[in-house]
């Protein structure tokens, strides 16, 4: 029987940063991250659009906005610091038509509410300036709105929770978690998948896509509590090198209602390369191929903002799931970070919900959790 003071379930950017924090925070404590592949990252940590968002699109003081405005600038001065690469290109978040300009007056306000200070309307002439070949008649442009290499991110945190003494269980499966005294009994399945238990004080849950399984395993409701994960596919598809050059910042339309998702935008990677992306559908298998016949949507919902775009210069590219607590339907959902002393849960942190901005939150998440632990 092993006992640690800290379970970290799952190895997503999440889970590294909570690592990476606490062992710095709580030098001396025995953390255990346990990941069910067989490295770090392999679900949707490394299928999405690697964008450091600014925040201008959640409601104020959700933890969506203040994580995302905080994260945002955490996470440029840890790129700069530990030298990840990253590049902070700018975004245009563009009305195709005057209807939707309003959109955009709308956007730039909620973005000074959550202290996003730098966004600028821009007219037509000053959109067609910046990115000639993008069909607009006015745009908000954010300067702060970056991309970066979201493995190499990973790597860097994954090292610094080892260096500080943080262990890694990979290929080991959280397979029951249960009540024992005043903290949790985790049963999972080992490498030669045997059962095995360990025992912990804490039990952080950044399972991503899994984490409704534990709550529902200590006997929450996870209906009633509104953690149930509705997973939401995302496809995205490429276009050649030469019209990659085309666009040299990241082009989005007027988000969906409801912030379902943040419309078929262009995102540019750090090799140049233009893709569009990620579409908005709820699925429930964990399928990450991309569907060609997608196609002919994707290029209606470009075509208009991109005119240079032909149906034939789309491939498919890559497809992530987002860990929705937003059913189909319903209205947007905040961030799930709980201490679950309510629940009669004390030493359970969940961390359910955390689709986009999670990325750029990661760091802010962290720090988030690290002070639920510090205050008991
Ligand atoms: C299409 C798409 C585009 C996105 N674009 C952006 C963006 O541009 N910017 C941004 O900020 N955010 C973006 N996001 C959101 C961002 O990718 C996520 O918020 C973030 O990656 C979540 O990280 P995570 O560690 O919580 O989850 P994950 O990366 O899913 O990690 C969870 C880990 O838990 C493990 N796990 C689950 N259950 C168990 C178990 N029982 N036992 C052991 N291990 C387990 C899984 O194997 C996985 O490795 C996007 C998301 C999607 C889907």
């Amino acid at each position: 029987m092993r006992r640690v003071d800290m379970v970290i379930v799952g190895a997503g950017v999440v889970g590294l940063a909570v690592a990476a924090e606490l062992s710095a925070s709580l030098a001396g404590k025995a953390i255990v991250v346990m990941e069910r592949h067989n490295k770090f990252g392999q679900e949707t940590s490394s299928r999405n659009s690697e964008v450091i968002h600014a925040g201008m699109y959640y409601s104020a003081g959700s933890f969506k906005a203040r994580l995302c405005v905080e994260g945002n600038r955490r996470l440029y001065r840890f790129c700069e610091a530990w030298g990840i690469p990253h590049e902070r290109l700018g975004k245009l978040i563009i009305a195709r038509t005057a209807e939707e300009v309003p959109v955009l007056e709308s956007i730039l306000n909620q973005g000074l509410a959550n202290g996003v200070n730098d966004l600028e309307l821009l007219e037509a002439g000053q959109v067609r300036q910046l990115e000639p070949h993008v069909a607009a008649v006015a745009a908000v442009f954010s300067p702060s709105t970056g991309i970066i290499d979201s493995h190499a991110l990973m790597s860097r945190l994954e090292y610094l929770a080892r260096h500080r003494g943080a262990m890694f269980a990979y290929r080991h499966e959280v397979t029951m978690v249960e009540q024992s005294g005043t903290g949790y009994r985790v049963t999972y399945r080992g490498p030669g998948g045997q059962s095995d238990r360990i025992y912990c004080d804490w039990l952080i849950n950044c399972a991503g896509l899994g984490a409704d399984k534990i709550p529902a395993w200590l006997g929450m409701d996870v209906e009633q509590a509104g953690y149930r994960i509705y997973p939401c596919k995302g496809e995205y598809f490429g276009v050649s090198n030469a019209k990659s050059g085309l666009v040299r910042r990241l082009v989005y339309p007027p988000p969906l209602p409801e912030l379902k998702g943040l419309g078929i935008h262009a995102t540019k990677a750090l090799d140049g390369r233009l893709r569009f992306g990620p579409s908005t559908f709820y699925v429930q298998d964990f399928d990450y191929s991309v569907d060609e016949g997608h196609a002919r949507e994707f290029y209606q919902a470009i075509k208009s903002y991109l005119p240079f775009i032909d149906f034939a210069d789309l491939q498919p590219d890559i497809a992530g799931i987002r860990p929705k607590i937003q059913g189909p339907g319903n209205s947007v959902r905040d961030f799930v970070v709980r201490h679950e002393v309510e629940h009669g849960l004390a030493g359970l942190i969940n961390l359910i919900g955390i689709e986009s901005p999670g990325l750029t939150s990661s760091l802010s998440l962290a720090g988030l959790v690290v002070d639920m632990i510090e205050k008991g």
